[in-house]
């Protein structure tokens, strides 16, 4: 037997949850096809004002209240050692008048609050299996599962990650590429409080970003070449811990790890289309960033944002091209952001002096001038126009 929904968003990871929740509350029976992952995701997400705005408007408010920290302040550091190295940059919230620029909270805590609220919410069948087949009709798209089960949906969202089945099924190809760099990721524990700073150290290998989690309590992303990351996968943690204090200059006094320590290569995808016809491609099935910037999740809830918007105004028969008009609605904010971290990495490995005067003057232009840097935080929580801001305007009433 074949079950009917209005939508049916394939991968249950942070953006599919969201989608599902989004449809949900858009009045629409929808599936979400999850297959449960193995192991808890360790890793944090730096969420900006916006996101949490947008979740908020759709229930997601305890996430922020007990489970995150405030980023209040952010400093970036030029630890290049290099002969022009760019003044320190410090950032604060209050510059904009915001209370904060983000929040920071763990994702297997997310993730557990957004499957919380979509199990209240009538309406959502969330399935525990993996897609394996995807079929194009004229009226519809047929889902099968692994387990046999045939799932047919007026419109399909694809959150299924950087292999996405939905992407490959729909015909739509993808640029893949890597850098020469892996990051090592872990939350830790430290002596000083960080007084909801974050600080980012730009080394000619790139970034090390420590941002709050908690109190004394903060996540690491450390972005370093492969080599040396096999060295700290063999560190101990005594070893470990002495290189990041290092790192830190001993700002945030001792610390000790409190995770797992995780690695992953850096790498980036950015699909040709968002969406064609009945399909769209949310979060990672349509682009991947390095772990740079606090991009990705804040990026994936503006396509999530974007898909509850064309479903409220989809008019009738409008199913079948809502693929299109989500990309035409992504293309612009995508792209901007995947060349913008791309540019920000590749100016940190480039020891070419032409490179680093442009990254000098850039950087004290903003440490200089007031408004460029106001511009630019507003512009680093979410683009002026973006379709973020003006759902979460719309979507008052919503959770
Ligand atoms: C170290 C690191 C730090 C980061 N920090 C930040 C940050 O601070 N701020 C930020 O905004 N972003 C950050 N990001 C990016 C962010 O983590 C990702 O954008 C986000 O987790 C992607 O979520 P997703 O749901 O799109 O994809 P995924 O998490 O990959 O989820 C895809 C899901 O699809 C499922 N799936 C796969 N195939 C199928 C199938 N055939 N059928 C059904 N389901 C399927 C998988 O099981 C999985 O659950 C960071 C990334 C890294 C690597």
């Amino acid at each position: 037997m074949t079950s009917q929904f209005d939508v049916i968003v394939c991968g249950g990871g942070l953006a599919g949850a969201a989608a599902a929740l989004a449809a949900g509350r858009s009045a629409m029976k929808v599936a979400l096809v999850a297959p449960q992952d193995p192991t808890p995701d360790e890793r944090t997400t730096a969420l900006m004002m916006p996101s949490v705005r947008f979740l908020r408007k759709l229930g997601i408010d305890s996430a922020f209240k007990d489970h995150a920290a405030p980023l209040k302040t952010m400093r970036i550091i030029d630890d290049t050692g290099r002969l022009l190295r760019s003044p320190p940059l410090t950032f604060r919230a209050q510059e904009i008048s915001e209370q904060a620029f983000g929040y920071n909270i763990r994702n297997t805590d997310l993730q557990k609050i957004l499957m919380l609220e979509l199990s209240r919410e009538g309406g959502i069948e969330v399935l525990n299996v993996a897609a394996e087949h995807i079929t194009y009709k004229d009226d519809c798209i047929r889902v099968a599962l692994t387990d046999g089960t045939q799932l047919e949906g007026r419109i399909l969202a694809g959150s299924d990650g950087r292999n996405s089945l939905v992407r490959r099924s729909a015909g739509i190809s993808a640029r893949s590429w890597s850098y020469p760099q892996a990051a090592v990721v872990l939350n830790f524990d430290h002596e000083y409080d960080h007084d909801d700073t974050s600080n980012e150290f730009h080394t000619p290998s790139g970034p090390f970003t420590q941002v709050p989690l908690g109190r004394n309590r903060s996540s690491l992303v450390w972005a370093m070449n492969p080599s040396e990351a096999d060295n700290r996968k063999q560190d101990s943690d005594a070893d470990l811990c002495h290189h990041i204090e290092k790192r830190l200059h001993s700002m945030l006094g001792k610390v000790s790890i409190a995770s797992d320590r995780r690695f992953f290569p850096f790498s980036g995808l950015m699909a040709d289309q968002f969406g064609k016809g009945r399909s769209v491609l949310l979060g990672e099935a349509g682009h991947v960033f390095p772990p740079i910037g606090a991009q990705g999740f804040n990026l994936g809830l503006r396509d999530v944002s974007l898909f509850m918007d064309l479903l409220r105004r989809i008019p009738t028969g409008g199913e079948a091209t809502i693929g299109d008009a989500f990309d035409r609605g992504r293309r612009s904010d995508v792209g901007s952001r995947t060349l913008g971290v791309d540019i920000l990495n590749r100016s940190l490995l480039n020891g070419f002096l032409p490179v680093q005067m442009a990254r000098f003057a850039g950087m004290s232009a903003l440490a200089h001038i007031p408004p460029l840097r106001a511009l630019a935080m507003r512009e680093g929580m979410g683009p002026g126009r973006s379709p973020l801001h003006g759902a979460a305007t719309r979507h008052q009433g919503v959770g």
